[in-house]
């Protein structure tokens, strides 16, 4: 198997990108690893702060590593939005795949400070680890962990807003004003300076899904980052963006695509419908069955989009 590096690498060649999804708990994790298995892809799982906590930091790693080698299918994990050095190491440690180490609400000086100091640890793990200097539960323990870090705003919550966060400038379209995207310069100067693997720019994206008027991606915005660094670049906020500005999107050179919001709705709709219909079923394993299909037909739907299937 290649290492999520080589594939992030190989979706860069063949114009193509990783889906990267999250999950609250191991029925969203089965029905997104069933939708990569399906189609053969590799998938990245991504967990917040949030969802680490409720599933486990520890937990969750040896649920994916498991899946991993039983499976022999690329799952790689994440560490999602990630905002103090501590919960970065904490997931580094506990063998994650990748870091996303955020600081974008803090200023460029201090962002690219505390990106180095994540950037670091990681280089020290992976070259303690190519030693075979890995300590604990190291089966299926990666080589080497990614780190990936954020530039301009793109809000915080993966959940179903009315409009977009009045603190985000909107041009005359409702599209996120052009003084609020991370211009090429940056994102070429905060690549060279942090030494990151991954990077996360705002390019007209915003967690969650906006009901009243979803903004659209600045596709030129992406081409000309691209263009400037040779870092890949990640896409968050996916949720709520058509098929077709997807695809632009990776088309654009983007090479790892974030959802979340879409996955949770389509967990929760399925539960609420699954327990109306059922009022008397009580084995979890049962009442579940349909979310896990149901974030199973979502995630689908986007890795073909991604994978030009
Ligand atoms: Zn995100």
């Amino acid at each position: 198997m290649k290492t999520l590096r080589q594939y992030i690498q190989q979706a860069r060649e063949t114009g193509t990108a990783i889906g990267h999804f999250n999950i609250s708990n191991i029925e969203a994790l089965n029905g997104i690893v069933r939708a990569a298995q399906k189609l053969n892809v590799p998938v990245v799982i991504g967990v917040s702060e949030g969802e680490r906590d409720f599933i486990g930091v520890h937990q969750v790693s040896a649920l994916v590593r498991s899946l991993r080698q039983k499976l022999n299918h690329p799952i790689f994990l994440n560490a999602d939005h990630t905002y103090s050095f501590e919960r970065v190491k904490e997931a580094i440690d506990a063998g994650f795949d990748m870091v996303i180490t955020d600081h974008a609400g803090t200023d460029i000086q201090e962002n690219i400070k505390l990106t180095r100091q994540a950037v670091q640890y990681a280089k020290e793990v992976n070259e303690k680890r190519a030693n075979g200097g890995v300590m604990g539960d190291s089966i299926g323990m990666p080589n080497e962990v990614l780190v990936e870090a954020e530039i301009g705003y793109i809000g915080k919550s993966s959940k179903v807003l009315d409009n977009v966060p009045a603190e985000i400038p909107l041009d005359e379209n409702g599209n996120i004003a052009l003084s609020a995207l991370t211009t090429a310069e940056d994102a070429s100067a905060f690549v060279r300076e942090t030494g990151i693997d991954l990077l996360a720019p705002a390019i007209g994206n915003l967690h969650g899904i906006v009901k009243n008027a979803q903004p659209k991606l600045n596709i030129g915005r992406i081409s000309e980052i691209v263009a400037s660094t040779d870092a890949p670049l990640v896409l968050h906020g996916a949720s709520g963006i058509g098929n077709d500005e997807l695809a632009a999107a990776v088309e654009a050179g983007i090479s790892m695509v974030h959802y979340n919001t879409e996955i949770r709705i389509a967990y929760r709709d399925a539960l609420r419908d699954s327990l109306t219909q059922n009022p008397n079923e009580v084995a979890p394993y049962k009442f579940l069955a349909s979310s896990v299909d149901a974030v199973e037909r979502v995630v689908e739907e986007k890795l073909r989009v991604m994978n030009k299937m």
